[in-house]
């Protein structure tokens, strides 16, 4: 489906097969001379299909045409070396943190960093080998290196006739980049702010502190002037300040979970995230698809580390995995 959201701003939905989000909204910013693509869908044929159909239909060039990518994740960042195949004019918009990561991800090496992360916090071996074969992250990356245009946070991009500015928002991902217009008042969120669903927030090697940065980008954003914030993936928000207070509130209750769980005694993030609430329609534990446990385990880490930092927690180590002590 596309939308047009504000004059010559499209909203194009790529679908994400088997995948919980279903699409990922991918914004087409048509300017007199280029088109800015803001984040493209995974590396699959459903997902190039929806983009040639939007680009037909909208009648843009790719040879006309930049791409500015949010963040790492492979529904954003996927696609991005089969559109710029055969069109050396292209410019790839990233930040760079996340930009190094995407093109390391098409390494075994990187998996391997990633896994020796996940291991510390108990993540079992089993699905750690499962993870090497089946994640959609490694699977529908990028196919080739990108040669990426790294922006900074208050670089200017211009598309007359707006002139939108990098705003840097680490938290989600350790770079994660949105695009502001401030006369329009438009917000491009990538994963940042959502609506329905709340962003997952994992521990990252390049961001130790990743949920405190992330709160600090969440302030960011609340103290902004905006009239349109356009997400990744579902509804387009209106309210953001209504959003974000919900974001916050949902961390909090997130926290006092985690610690009435340690009540039972020292755990690693994994056990902790088997005793987590999560709103999967999987009954138990044990029936979460693998990558439903690496997000949960990732998040579980993400909030004991915010309670360690903070001093509420300390941790011990025990055969290399990291328990958690109230
Ligand atoms: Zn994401």
């Amino acid at each position: 489906m596309i939308e047009e959201v504000a004059p010559n701003i499209f909203k194009v939905e790529i679908p994400l097969p088997h995948n919980p989000l279903r699409f990922l909204n991918s914004y087409f910013i048509k300017g007199s001379k280029r088109t800015l693509i803001v984040d493209t869908g995974f590396n699959m044929p459903e997902c190039k299909e929806a983009m040639h159909n939007a680009l037909d239909e909208l009648d843009i060039d790719l040879h006309e045409t930049d791409f500015f990518i949010t963040h790492i994740h492979a529904d954003h960042s996927g696609l991005v070396a089969e559109l710029t195949n055969g069109a050396p004019s292209a410019k790839v918009y990233c930040n760079k943190i996340d930009a190094v990561l995407i093109n390391e991800g098409i390494l075994l090496e990187y998996w391997h960093k990633v896994g020796e992360l996940f291991r510390v916090y108990g993540f079992p071996q089993e699905l750690l080998d499962d993870a090497l074969i089946k994640h959609p992250a490694k699977n529908y990356c990028i196919e080739r290196v990108v040669d990426f245009t790294f922006v900074d946070d208050g670089c200017r991009i211009g598309i007359d006739p707006y002139n939108f500015v990098c705003i840097a928002t680490p938290g989600h991902s350790p770079g994660h980049m949105c695009l502001y217009e401030p006369e329009k008042k438009i917000f491009l969120a990538g994963d940042h702010i959502l609506a329905k669903i709340t962003p997952n927030i994992t521990q990252w090697t390049e961001i130790p502190d990743t949920l405190a940065q992330y709160f600090k980008s969440l302030d960011r954003v609340y103290d902004m002037d905006i009239n349109l914030l356009l997400p990744g993936h579902r509804q387009i928000i209106r309210d953001h300040r209504q959003r974000i207070n919900e974001l916050r509130q949902h961390h909090d209750v997130r926290l006092q979970e985690i610690l009435n769980i340690l009540d039972d005694g020292p755990q690693s993030a994994y056990q902790v995230a088997a005793k987590m609430t999560w709103s999967l329609s999987y009954k138990r534990w044990d029936d979460f698809p693998m990558p439903q446990k690496w997000f949960a385990n990732g998040e579980a880490a993400s909030h004991l580390e915010y309670l360690t930092q903070i001093g509420k927690l300390h941790i011990e180590t025990k055969d290399g995995v990291y328990l958690f002590i109230k």
